[in-house]
């Protein structure tokens, strides 16, 4: 099979019917390509086994033991349970099987199995519920072993997708390299066919992570290959939109109820040395959550209008570009701002209300655009527009630069992030940025209160919110899942609602917000949690990016071990956003040491770059895998800290080829720039959730 069958439906593999077809097209996989490059969300290690004292409690443990004592088959209500003791000599573990009554011919006492399963402590015992059991020569030819386990959707298991994927490779071809061969050479990376064959099915650790670093390898060499060819449009472009400082920034300063911090002081002083100097603007302001950074979108926003030109602020997600537009209009009011006439451009917009504030924006009637990636479609005409803002999303901003170079427009580009990435590598990644750093909180902010507490804890929790309740504060509660899933033990967005409805008293209004709402709805809520019309948001991670309510005062997120700490992180700066004391509580249902030992830097620190290093320290591997970090420059595979290695190098690389070949114009590179075309779109995709 070559690259054109490849684009293909799955349909076309023996086994997937409409019925699996249309699962699959859940998981976003709908050719034989997606299908191809769905990489498994973790993997099932197939360990030596280790001996009863060993086993680790919360983690999945094979250990070889001889059933002791008697072997019970209980009935309760309409379940049967079988339990007994097995033991080694180091120690013992409690076993149990549900509605299994025919394994009771195999486990009988004084025989020896291999159990591989989940342990979990209750009290003072170990114990593994429905461990699968294995014979030596079984689990010898499983040994080392690593099977891949895939995201899932209610009806899709992870053997139909891994024999899906494993059906597909035996007709897939190679995937044609586009890396150099001295380059593979070099840093030892495997070709791209055996790395995409090893993420789903490695031998063992180092051919996973082989397969890990090779795809990691190619996502920075695009993604730097894509910013260099545009910064190659970019170099040295002047000015053409030059400015001046006028009296609205400095009036607008005044009357704000706060002074700058110095960090924020510094940074308006480099945006405005940049818009009133010789050449375009091209910076990053990098500022930890919280740190005050829509005031200086909105003060340069402002100065552009002053001086008679348009401005845009994009935001990642609608309800944050709605957030945005309540926020601007609400001090536009009150400190009668009248040069600046913002209008909300967002994908929901109805038909009628899209045209004309595309009209509005086509005749010079609004001068600050806010919205999301609608923006930028090719159908917005501007009338003169000098400067774009971005809001939380690195790679938005690539895109964004972009299309506008595409239209042949040199605006000025301002990037707002929250991603704390040390000063080097963003120069590797950004080149050409400018950066400034607001390493400040605006003063009077009370730290977080933090706390990592396990499932017991779940009535105190709750009766703390319905206090803070009581006292005119707001709560945020994060669950994983959307709806019911696969997952066992992982909280979801709507039953959890209905189970705070029932433990909050009944005054305490709770709703819900998750990802696979409609946008209108979506905003909806998050315009009546801003009004304080919910007091109880229950939400998945949409509300990550740059949610700005500051009368809430508690987080809670539960299953708080699934997410990575940058995450975290990002989540708890949702709260401490205003004057009043605000708490964090992270829900901990792991009883691994890992986990507890990983949100314990959570306690510890309120520090987004400490949190990024230690979130680093930290994982293995293995686990870059599952854990999503916070919704910028994330890469599929690569993790921009872990890999820094690969940052660099992939860097210099795509400086070297393009020193050579600054079009990618000979045939050797002629696979490269195929893919840099087709994959463009992707490359700079970014998270959506
Ligand atoms: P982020 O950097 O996370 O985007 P925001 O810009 O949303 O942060 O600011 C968070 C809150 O801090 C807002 O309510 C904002 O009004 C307030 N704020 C911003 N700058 C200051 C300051 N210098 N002093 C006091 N409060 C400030
Ligand atoms: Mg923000």
């Amino acid at each position: 099979m070559g690259k054109r069958e490849r684009q293909e439906s799955v349909t076309g593999i023996k086994g997937i019917g409409d019925k699996t077809a249309k699962l699959f097209e859940k998981c976003g996989v709908r050719t034989i390509d997606d299908l191809l490059t769905y990489y498994p969300r973790g993997y099932d290690h197939y360990k030596t086994p280790v001996r009863a004292c060993d086993v680790r409690p919360g983690e999945i443990n094979a250990v070889k033991l001889t059933i002791i004592g008697r072997v019970t088959l209980r009935r309760v209500r309409n379940l049967s349970i079988i339990a007994f003791e097995a033991a080694d000599q180091t120690g013992k573990l409690r076993m149990a099987y549900f509605n299994s009554p025919y394994l009771m011919s195999s486990l009988k006492s004084g025989t020896t199995h291999i159990f591989r399963g989940m342990v979990q402590k209750k009290g003072s015992f170990l114990e593994m519920d429905q461990p699968k059991i294995y014979k030596d020569v079984e689990y010898a030819a499983l040994l080392g072993t690593l099977q891949p386990r895939y995201p899932l959707v209610k009806g899709l298991s992870n053997n139909t997708v891994s024999k899906a994927v494993s059906a597909a490779f035996k007709s897939a071809g190679e995937f044609e390299e586009f890396v150099p061969a001295d380059i593979l050479g070099r840093l030892s990376l495997v070709s791209f066919s055996q790395a995409v064959y090893n993420i789903h099915f490695p031998k063992n650790e180092k051919s996973l992570e082989d397969a890990r670093r090779r795809l990691a390898y190619n996502e920075f060499l695009l993604f730097v290959l894509q910013l260099r060819l545009l910064k190659a449009n970019q170099e040295d472009i002047p000015n053409a939109y030059p400015m001046i400082e006028t009296s609205d920034t400095t009036r607008f300063l005044e009357k704000l109820p706060y002074k700058l911090t110095g960090a924020q002081e510094r940074a308006w002083e480099d945006i405005k040395a940049d818009i009133t100097g010789k050449s375009v603007m091209n910076r990053l302001i990098q500022g930890d959550v919280g740190s005050g950074k829509t005031v200086l979108a909105m003060l340069a926003l402002l100065m552009t209008a002053s001086n008679g030109y348009q401005g845009a602020l994009m935001a990642p997600t609608e309800v944050l570009a709605a957030q945005h537009y309540e926020s601007f209009m609400g001090l536009i009011k009150k400190y009668n701002i009248d040069n600046l006439k913002p209008v909300l451009l967002t994908g929901s917009l109805s038909a009628k209300d899209k045209k004309e504030a595309q009209r509005q924006i086509k005749e010079g009637e609004v001068n600050c655009i806010i919205g999301t990636n609608a923006l930028i479609q090719a159908k917005v005409e501007y009338k003169n527009l000098a400067l774009v803002v971005t809001d939380e999303q690195h790679r938005f901003g690539v895109r964004q630069r972009e299309s506008l170079a595409g239209k042949g427009m040199n605006t000025h580009v301002l990037a707002m992030s929250a991603t704390p990435i040390p000063r080097t590598l963003a120069i590797i990644l950004y080149g050409d940025l400018h950066i400034s750093i607001v390493d400040e909180l605006p003063m009077g902010r009370l730290p977080i209160k933090n706390c990592v507490v396990g499932t017991d804890y779940r009535p105190k929790a709750y009766k703390f919110i319905a206090d803070q309740v009581a006292m005119g504060h707001q709560a945020y509660v994060i669950c994983p899942m959307v709806e019911e899933g696969e997952l066992d033990g992982v909280e979801n967005v709507t039953d959890y609602s209905e189970k705070l409805r029932e433990n909050l008293p009944p005054s305490v209004r709770v709703e819900m917000l998750h990802g696979k709402m409609k946008p209108d709805q979506k905003d909806r809520i998050m315009d009546a949690f801003a009004r304080k019309d919910i007091d109880v948001l229950v939400s998945t991670t949409v509300i990550e990016v740059g949610i700005n309510v500051p009368n809430a005062t508690v987080m809670m997120i539960e299953n708080s071990e699934r997410f990575g700490l940058s995450q975290l992180h990002q989540l708890r700066g949702r709260v401490g956003r205003g004057d009043a004391q605000s708490y964090c509580i992270f829900l901990n249902t792991s009883e691994s040491d890992e986990a507890k030992e990983r949100l314990d830097t959570m306690n510890k620190t309120n520090d987004g770059f400490k949190i990024a290093e230690e979130d680093l320290k930290q994982r293995g591997p293995g686990d870059l895998f599952g854990v999503r970090q916070s919704g910028e420059l994330n890469f599929r595979v690569g993790d921009i800290y872990h890999d820094s290695d690969l940052v660099k190098e992939s860097a210099m690389d795509a400086d070297r080829i393009l020193n050579e070949d600054p079009e990618l114009s000979s045939i050797q590179y002629s696979v490269l720039r195929n893919v840099l075309t087709t994959k463009s779109a992707n490359l700079v995709d970014f998270a959506t959730l």
